[in-house]
């Protein structure tokens, strides 16, 4: 079985996991982030080397995040998942972020024009930047000007066969085979002498990823580099509960700029979990485990326990209709969305000046 980290399928995850030897967290790891909503909601679910990567932090040797977004459309709240764990890595290790921007991969994989790649990347790096990541101790920039990444690029493309490729990744187009081979040079620029040299590296992503992941870790040892950890999300449905949240079914997921009359008409369209009838539900609950109004809840809007536990309860108790129930989070949705989007505004300037710094 093939991963195409391109497409918008959602796979199994268990099978997934068994299928690819992904560990699963160890309980120690669940103690350490007992309190972290990241682990303790089972948001981050798998590994690679991720115990690796915490024993070189406790010995307070080097270590780095790697992460990046392909400028191919704004936002939306499957990218933003990725962008919370970086930045929650990034204070908790107090550790410098290696933050790609992905030009090259816009232009391979969705054939987006330069000038709306420029326009994407603004917009893109000020809502990481409202969300909270601190740029001072992040080295953000772009695939296409990093020299180091294209001469990286070009030694370990001559280390890949193309049948390496297409056994990975399957029969693809020459530009995608191009951009995978320049996000191994991504994942190993932390690990570049001018960066402090080898050094363990913490790349957070979804399943969907995990063939550049395997890739990435079978050349580190052939340039001498430590082989790099990864942690692993579950796979963020869209707002059907379907596929995985993309900028290639905008009808079913939310950009974090969309206009806020938009965005509301998306969460009452959400799937829920709700019975045929108001009697049923009130006998037999709702059926959460479907609903992604809750999943919203979990993943994204309700980050107090209690809460979330309470709203649990009184749906799978049948103390609770989903059309109340909606209601209530689509205002703390929306409320959400509101202050990101006037914060966002003010790092417009930053991201502006940063992205014009990097694309020289
Ligand atoms: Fe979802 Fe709320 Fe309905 Fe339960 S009551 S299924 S949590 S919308």
């Amino acid at each position: 079985m093939k991963i195409d980290p391109w497409s918008s399928e959602l796979y199994g995850q268990e099978y997934l996991i068994k299928e690819f030897g992904l560990e699963k967290i160890p309980s120690e790891i669940k103690k350490r982030f007992e309190n972290i909503y990241l682990f303790s909601r089972q948001i981050i679910v798998a590994h690679r080397d991720f115990d690796k990567f915490l024993e070189a932090y406790d010995k307070k040797k080097p270590v780095a995040i790697l992460s990046g977004i392909k400028p191919s459309g704004e936002f939306h709240l499957g990218s933003m998942q990725t962008a919370k764990e970086i930045i929650f890595f990034q204070k908790y290790f107090r550790a410098k972020v290696f933050y790609c921007i992905a030009d090259i991969e816009a232009i391979a994989d969705n054939e987006t024009r330069q000038e709306k790649v420029k326009e994407f990347a603004i917009s893109n790096l000020a809502d990481l930047l409202a969300l909270g990541l601190d740029e001072k101790n992040a080295y953000i920039y772009q695939q296409s000007t990093e020299k180091h990444v294209l001469k990286n690029a070009f030694l370990i493309s001559n280390k890949i066969t193309q049948a390496t490729l297409e056994a990975l990744y399957g029969e693809k187009k020459l530009a995608l085979y191009m951009s995978a081979i320049i996000q191994m040079a991504d994942i190993f620029l932390p690990q570049d002498e001018d960066f402090g040299g080898p050094k363990n590296v913490l790349v957070p992503v979804g399943f969907d990823q995990d063939p550049h992941i395997r890739l990435a870790r079978d050349l580190a040892p052939k340039f001498g580099l430590i082989t790099p950890s990864a942690t692993y999300h579950k796979f963020i449905k869209n707002l059907k509960g379907e596929q995985k949240m993309s900028k290639r079914d905008p009808e079913s997921m939310i950009y974090l700029s969309e206009n806020i009359k938009s965005i509301e008409k998306k969460l009452k369209n959400t799937l829920t979990g709700g019975r045929t009838t108001a009697e049923e539900q009130r006998r037999l609950g709702g059926e959460i485990e479907k609903c992604m109004v809750y999943e919203l809840c979990k993943l994204f809007f309700e980050m107090d326990e209690k809460e979330l536990m309470n709203r649990y309860n009184k749906c799978t108790k049948g103390k609770i209709l989903c059309g109340e129930c909606k209601e209530e989070v689509i205002k703390k949705a929306l409320e959400w969305f509101v202050a990101h989007q006037e914060l966002k505004e003010k790092k417009i300037t930053l991201a502006q000046k940063i992205i014009e710094k990097i694309s020289k």
